[in-house]
């Protein structure tokens, strides 16, 4: 690695955002240097990509100690230290070669190694949606308490980060906003007739019609509680009131969202739909680097359209903008109850029109709290799995 190339920690390694991060490293060797990568539980491929990337640090955070496994690193030549178990990922935020922390874990299992970025005052590229979701306030206390920058990847908030005008500490200034305007391509059953909703099935759900991203994100598009979540990641990551927030269908995602100013002036950023774009503006930012992604051909594409969403259809969206009003511990509630659910229905333990229902159930039966501390939203994030739980068992009991 070269002495001044930018040391990158990518936690979520084997993941669709962490192959993005990693294909752009690759490309930029005298600029940054993948010096951790981290896995959940896929030993081979984590191999695979210390092979190939020759980190100094590698995590499997959901292995225990494993002489086995110690060994087979070894033996493919990973002369680097190997670490296991979750506390393992807050501790990469601490070595001093990691300069930049890509949060690509999925769901939130990436809120602990997201707030330790933060406090320890990493550049955090933040793709883990729901760390904002459960945890705004306390990131963002974080991020500023560290004097550090936290850059957004999921590509509606890069785009409206990109359309904002430079504010203090590297992050934009809200002055003059009057709206942001979310898009939502509408996933896979945007058209589907509604009555059909009820039977479609993991593959069905997970086939985007722009996207290639992991499951449960795919699901959650399908749901459009992809949007939800990112309307409660948009209202802490730029400090925006929800009424303020607006969700748009944009079949084509091309137009990654927008910013309204209180002179009517619209700014849009827009692309192909590659998240090595959003990557990219995060890895370089305030400079811009190559991204690989072919040049948008606008002619290719001929019409963009724009539609409002249909909330008989989605009810998954009016769900996370009901918890983002109720405010503390709401987000975290929903959060946790649309991951128990979204996991029943790839199992094929639940039914698609069920996710919805199972959220609803757990808001409904736990009040919010106030967010105190990590704890508290660990907390009630397990109490939210409980109740989610028993709501899934009932359910495919019903089912039965
Ligand atoms: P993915 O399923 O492809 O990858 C998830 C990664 O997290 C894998 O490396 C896996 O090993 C790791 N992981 C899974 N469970 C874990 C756990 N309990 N503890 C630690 N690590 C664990 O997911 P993805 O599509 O890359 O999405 C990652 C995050 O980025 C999600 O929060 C998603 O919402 C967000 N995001 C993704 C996209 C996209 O295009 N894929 C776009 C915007 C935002
Ligand atoms: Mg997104």
């Amino acid at each position: 690695m070269p002495s001044t190339a930018i040391g990158v920690a990518v936690l979520g390694a084997t993941g669709s955002i962490g192959a993005s991060t990693l294909d752009l490293i690759a490309r930029h060797p005298e600029r940054y240097a993948a010096v951790a990568l981290s896995a959940h539980r896929s030993v081979d491929a984590l191999i695979a990509l210390c092979m190939r990337h020759q980190p100094r640090h590698a995590v499997l955070s959901g292995v225990a100690e494993d002489a086995h496994v110690r060994k087979r690193f070894a033996e493919s030549g990973f002369r680097g230290e190997l670490r296991f178990g979750p506390q393992a990922l807050e501790e990469l935020a601490r070595c001093e070669d990691v300069a930049t922390v890509m949060c690509a874990i999925v769901g939130a299992a990436g809120l602990a190694s997201t707030l330790a970025a933060a406090r320890q005052g990493k550049r955090v590229l933040l793709a883990n949606k729901e760390a904002l979701v459960m945890a705004g306030p306390l990131l963002m206390h974080a991020v500023r308490a560290a004097g550090t920058v936290l850059l957004p990847i999921d590509s509606e908030h890069n785009a409206v980060f990109q359309c904002l005008p430079p504010g203090e500490a590297g992050t934009p200034s809200l002055r003059a906003v009057r709206r942001v305007l979310l898009t939502a391509s509408g996933g896979p059953f945007r058209t589907l007739p509604v009555d059909r909703l009820e039977q479609v099935t993991p593959d069905e759900a997970c086939a985007h019609p722009n996207w290639v991203m992991g499951r449960k994100i795919s699901v959650d598009s399908a749901t459009m509680m992809n949007k939800g979540l990112e309307v409660i990641e948009a209202r802490w990551l730029f400090d925006i009131r929800a009424e303020r927030i607006e969700v748009v269908i944009h079949p084509q995602s091309v137009v990654h969202s927008l910013v309204e100013y209180i002179d009517g002036s619209v700014l849009a950023q827009l692309s192909n739909p590659d998240m090595r774009v959003p990557i990219a503006h995060a890895l370089a930012y305030p400079e811009r680097i190559e991204s690989g992604v072919a040049p948008l051909d606008l002619q290719r594409f001929g019409q963009l359209s724009f539609e409002p969403p249909d909330t008989r259809r989605f009810p998954c969206l009016q769900l996370a903008y009901g918890a983002l009003d109720a405010g503390g511990t709401a987000p975290t509630l929903l959060n946790a109850a649309n991951e128990l659910a979204v996991e029943a229905f790839l199992a094929g333990r639940l039914r698609f029109t069920a996710i919805s229902a199972v959220i609803e159930e757990v808001l409904g039966q736990i009040p919010a709290e106030a967010i105190t501390d990590l704890e508290a939203l660990i907390a009630a994030d397990a109490h939210a799995r409980r109740v989610a739980r028993a709501a899934i068992a009932r359910s495919e009991a019903r089912a039965a």
